[in-house]
């Protein structure tokens, strides 16, 4: 072969393999950032505390450097307030109005539509808010490395890979980190609520929650599959060593619910419940980094395939409600914890189970369950306690200016 030709076909093939091998997503990154999010002086990052504003000014300095543009209400924050309750019974919502903050960086390709990549970046904090598992947990740091530090290291490589391949993809992307999720959900509802762009011009939503305990098996749960008819395609035609256990429904345990719920479809990544999980011990050094970059690789295939389809349809699912480890029984609901008169307030209902099957409609206010005054959330998680299955109560509700009585089994 002539040395001209040699050279020329260099030419060809150098700037192909310059741009594949700097566009891998880094392991050291995800590493540094897992590690600093759950450091302890971060505290946990619980909602609306001061260490968990200093998480979401790391998060916008890696946007910032990644080379996204801001795209909160303010700057890179888009900022809400959400009240707790001050008792620890939860039985009023007297609490302290907390400011949270979304974080929120935006890619700009010129495209009619845009993908939304997000993950929460809040955990427990000092385990003051009752949802820890840990026995005795009040004043110990909830570390929160696999949730969702994992997931929040994610989005910002993902935004790194995404603005700097040299790639102009045929969508917009918005990333996100949500704020308030440990409480409910309640980052990505504002969100939602009160978008920064037009969500009618969202093609899909993923979300990742839990992704750094990749176990041997190297099993994935892929939830929202069914929220498209375009991601089943689209995952079944993947090259990939990682065991993808699908899941169909669009409500599940995590942020993209919120987009669900707006008829965004959804999908939701998760590499599984551990022994660590909400509790203090849930440390930096047992998360799997290969793992996790395996996992992000993966996730960001499946975006790519999808970048190239035009806007995804979205279809309604029936869906598994995922409720806490602590109940035995489970009414297929999801409330709406941004609630703050008394009783529930239904936000969905899962299709085929009990709250359903008794003929609850999203919208109905919960004010009753078997012998149980449901004043708040909290009150509404110690009926469902005191229930198991195949029990058989009543359940009053309201439901505009009517009030109903129904009959609903466990
Ligand atoms: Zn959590």
């Amino acid at each position: 072969m002539k040395n001209s030709l040699k050279i020329a076909l260099l030419a060809i093939a150098l700037p192909i393999f310059s741009q594949a091998q700097s566009l891998e997503i880094s392991e050291k990154n995800l590493n540094k950032h897992v590690y600093y999010l759950a450091s302890d002086k971060l505290k946990g990052r619980g909602t609306g505390t001061p260490e968990e504003e200093k998480a979401a000014k790391y998060i916008s300095k890696q946007f910032k450097k990644a080379g996204l543009s801001p795209k909160g209400n303010n700057g890179w924050e888009h900022t809400f307030t959400h009240k707790k309750s001050s008792d620890p019974h939860g039985m009023t919502q007297d609490g302290p109005k907390l400011e949270c903050r979304n974080v929120v960086g935006y890619l700009d390709n010129g495209a009619p539509y845009t993908i939304v990549i997000g993950a929460h970046y809040d955990h427990l904090g000092l385990g003051h808010d009752h949802n820890s598992l840990d026995a005795n947990p009040v004043g110990k740091i909830h570390n929160g490395a696999d949730d969702n530090a994992s997931g929040t290291a994610g989005v910002i490589e993902m935004a790194n890979y995404f603005a700097n391949n040299g790639i102009k993809e045929q969508h917009n992307f918005l990333f996100i980190c949500f704020s308030g999720e440990e409480l409910g959900l309640v980052g990505s509802k504002k969100y939602t609520e009160n978008p920064t762009i037009d969500l009618e011009k969202v093609s899909f939503m993923i979300n990742m929650d839990m992704i750094g305990r990749l176990n041997e098996e190297k099993r994935l749960v892929i939830g929202g599959v069914g929220t498209s008819p375009s991601f089943v395609p689209a995952i079944d035609g993947l090259q990939t060593t990682i065991g993808i256990k699908k899941d169909s429904a669009g409500i599940g345990p995590s942020d993209h619910t919120s987009f669900y719920l707006k008829n965004i479809p959804v999908l939701f990544a998760f590499t599984g419940q551990h022994s660590d999980y909400h509790k203090p011990s849930d440390d930096a050094d047992k998360v799997n980094y290969a793992g996790l970059k395996e996992v992000i690789t993966l996730v960001k295939s499946i975006i790519e395939v999808l970048d190239k389809e035009p806007k995804l349809t979205f279809q309604a699912t029936k869906s598994k409600e995922s409720d806490t480890p602590r109940f035995k029984v489970t009414m297929g609901i999801m409330p709406d914890y941004t609630f703050s008169d008394p009783g529930v307030k239904v936000d969905g209902v899962t299709e085929g189970k009990p709250a359903s099957k008794a003929g609850l409609q999203q919208g109905d206010i919960i004010l009753e369950l078997g012998e149980f005054q449901i004043t708040d959330m909290q009150a509404y998680m110690k009926a469902l306690a005191a229930h198991k299955k195949g029990d058989t109560v009543k359940v009053k509700v309201k439901r505009g200016a009517e009030s109903k009585v129904m009959e609903v089994t466990f």
